[in-house]
């Protein structure tokens, strides 16, 4: 069986070097010495300034939303993973989707400013398979508007834009550090930003908003993470390099071995790196995705579809929209296997499996 992809682990040995420390401090959440350590590593990894390490990607977004004290109406893109949605009617605002952009897949900053109302207080985009949004157009727009601005980054770990971090954009970004997930402490997630004054109210928020151990600052959550999860993403930080090497060769043999297929794939930022954390393909139409995810489920071979369907027309909580670019998009694309286990072998064969369907 091949899985779309597969949790990275570190040598065992490593993980249970962390465990010894754990036991001899018996420290075992509530910001201990691993998970200082992390946000400590991985703010010099991604060349950031400020970073808080918190228990998910979703709870970073509800966060981000609640920080920013928004109400009413919030720009989203409806082709993305449920919790960029979610997250939004959470905390009690309404998602406004905004078709993406054919070639990005990101939202389209043309489209934005026919979707502002006056109760819009926000634009939430995201980094789909960690190609950054049009963040240039999006933050002029935000600005004429005064609207805020989030990036779900769940996708984007380690994307810098002209050497810069992609983290380093909007008022707040997220990422997710969940196992499936490019970079990952089991259970995880990040939220930036580079005002101290936001940061220090996100670390209130994180701990149930307590100042001190009998007084409250502001009304807050348990967004904390524990000390066995930050173990983890400092074991993986460690192999970091070898997983994006590894990713790098398998996406190059994919792009090889499938460059006569009639497919495209989503246009990169130019300005940004890659990550390779996904292997989307765009087919020419439905029929022949459907086709190719058949001949690969038939040889145990699971790709996924991601996003299908789209958050606009699917969700039991938001009034469901038809959007042209997403809905064609998102009947026909499909994301392959790519994870650091996978094999140059494996590759041939999917690639093989998809270009048979084409050509029969
Ligand atoms: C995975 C993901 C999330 C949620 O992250 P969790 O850590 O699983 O809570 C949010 N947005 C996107 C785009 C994702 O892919």
């Amino acid at each position: 069986m091949i899985p779309v992809t597969k949790p990275f682990l570190p040598p065992q040995g490593e993980y249970e070097k962390y465990l010894s420390g754990i036991w001899k401090r018996q420290w075992l959440t509530n910001m201990g010495p691993l998970a200082s350590d992390l946000e400590m590593k991985l703010k010099s990894h991604l060349g950031i300034k400020h970073l808080l390490y918190v228990t998910n990607g979703t709870i970073a977004l509800q966060m981000a939303i609640k920080a920013l004290e928004l109400q009413g109406e919030i720009i989203t893109t409806p082709f993305s993973f449920v919790a960029t949605s979610s997250s939004i009617v959470w905390e009690g605002c309404k998602p406004v989707f905004v078709d993406i952009d054919k070639y990005s897949l990101n939202i389209d900053p043309n489209k934005i400013e026919a979707a502002i109302t006056e109760k819009t207080c926000a634009i939430l985009g995201t980094h789909v398979y960690g190609n950054p949004c049009d963040m240039d157009t999006i933050e002029k727009i935000a600005k004429k508007h005064d609207l805020k601005v989030i990036y779900d980054g769940a996708h984007a770990f380690g994307v810098t834009i002209n050497g810069k971090s992609i983290f380093d954009y909007g008022d707040l970004s997220t990422c997710s550090l969940h196992a499936t997930k490019l970079y990952h402490s089991i259970e995880g997630g990040l939220i930036m930003t580079k005002d101290p004054i936001l940061l220090k109210k996100l670390a209130f928020i994180r701990n149930f908003g307590f100042n001190g151990p009998e007084a409250f600052a502001e009304l807050g959550i348990n967004g904390k993470n524990s000390e066995f999860h930050a173990a983890m993403g400092l074991a993986n930080l460690g192999h970091i390099e070898a997983i994006h090497e590894q990713r790098k060769i398998l996406t190059e043999r994919y792009d090889k071995m499938l460059r006569n297929l009639n497919a495209s794939k989503p246009v990169w930022h130019r300005n940004a790196s890659l990550n390779y954390a996904y292997y989307p393909i765009i087919f020419e139409n439905s029929e022949q995705m459907l086709k190719s995810l058949a001949k690969l489920q038939g040889n145990g071979i699971f790709a996924r579809r991601y996003f299908y369907p789209s958050l606009a027309t699917t969700l039991p909580y938001v009034e469901t929209k038809a959007m042209e670019i997403t809905d064609d998009i998102a009947s026909r694309i499909l994301c392959l296997p790519l994870y650091f286990d996978l094999t140059l072998e494996e590759v041939d064969l999917i690639s093989r499996l998809i270009l048979r369907v084409q050509n029969n």
